[in-house]
């Protein structure tokens, strides 16, 4: 596995490499989330690519950029033994300067939801995308299905920018307790995993109640607050793929989403139905 930390080199290693790239963008940390992106991507490329890079633009202020979790030694061990040909690894200064061109997140898809708890989050996360695709160029890049609005609007920007690459999305991974496993539940204490429990808990009950043909958005969201009524709720949401909020669940096209804060953790999970 060859390690990079310069975008120019990465760029000029890659250029005329003549195969099919597949490419996985993480925050380090990793996990079987991160490795199940991973392996699809190697599955379907013939040189894959992961970047680990904790992207400073897209944490808000007063957010856990200092304390988010950093794995080096095991995030490389992990690349390696999963097959990655190459693992970008930059330092902030190789990726930003002082004065930056900026790319904004669309005004209405990109400050509802996450975007509200977040309000400027997924500027940074667009142009540290934008960034990491020009770079590396791939064939196909894969981001999880466990941050729905991220994945919306990295498909947007690649559609509305005309970009080349396919954007794949990939199921979420959970723990066998059904939590989704994110770097950050490495925050939590023994106890505050049971309360997290209650995340996926109560996106089955809407499950349950979608397949008992309750399809009305607020009865679904009213039973779900109420089974998350001891957590600190930012949004229990029902959307459909284009993140409009709908007020009836329509099959094949629904996500139905939760951000809660479990102690000073903040977790996301959700349901595509
Ligand atoms: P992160 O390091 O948190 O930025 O995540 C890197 C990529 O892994 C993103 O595309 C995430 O959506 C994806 N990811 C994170 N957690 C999971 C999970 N539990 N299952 C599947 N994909 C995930």
């Amino acid at each position: 596995m060859k390690i990079i930390s310069n975008p120019l080199e990465l760029k000029e290693y890659l250029k005329n490499c003549n195969k099919s790239i597949g490419f996985v963008p993480t925050m380090g940390a990793l996990h079987e989330g991160h490795i199940s992106l991973i392996k699809k991507a190697k599955s379907e490329n013939e040189l894959l690519v992961v970047s680990i890079f904790l992207n400073p633009t897209q944490f808000l202020k007063g957010e856990d950029l200092d304390k988010y979790p950093k794995k080096d030694e095991a995030d490389k061990k992990i690349c390696q033994l999963s097959g990655v040909d190459v693992l970008f690894y930059p330092q902030i200064s190789d990726m930003y300067s002082q004065d930056e061109v900026s790319l904004l997140a669309p005004k209405v898809r990109g400050f509802v939801l996450e975007g509200t708890s977040r309000p400027g989050h997924f500027n940074g996360v667009l142009t540290v995308v934008m960034k990491l695709l020009n770079i590396v160029n791939p064939t196909k890049a894969y981001f999880g299905k466990k941050d729905a609005q991220q994945l919306n609007l990295i498909t947007l920007m690649v559609k509305q920018l005309f970009m080349s690459v396919e954007i794949i999305p990939v199921d979420t991974q959970r723990d066998s307790d059904g939590l989704a496993l994110s770097s950050r539940n490495a925050y939590l204490s023994p106890l505050e995993k049971k309360e997290a429990l209650k995340i996926p808990l109560s996106l089955y009950l809407a499950s349950k109640m979608v397949s008992k043909n309750i399809l009305d958005a607020k009865e679904i969201t009213d039973a779900m607050r109420e089974y998350l009524e001891s957590l600190e709720i930012s949004y229990v949401e029902i959307v459909n793929r284009e993140f409009e909020s709908i007020k009836k669940v329509e099959l094949k096209n629904t996500i139905i989403l939760v951000e809660a804060k479990v102690g000073q953790t903040r977790l996301l999970d959700n349901i595509w139905l």
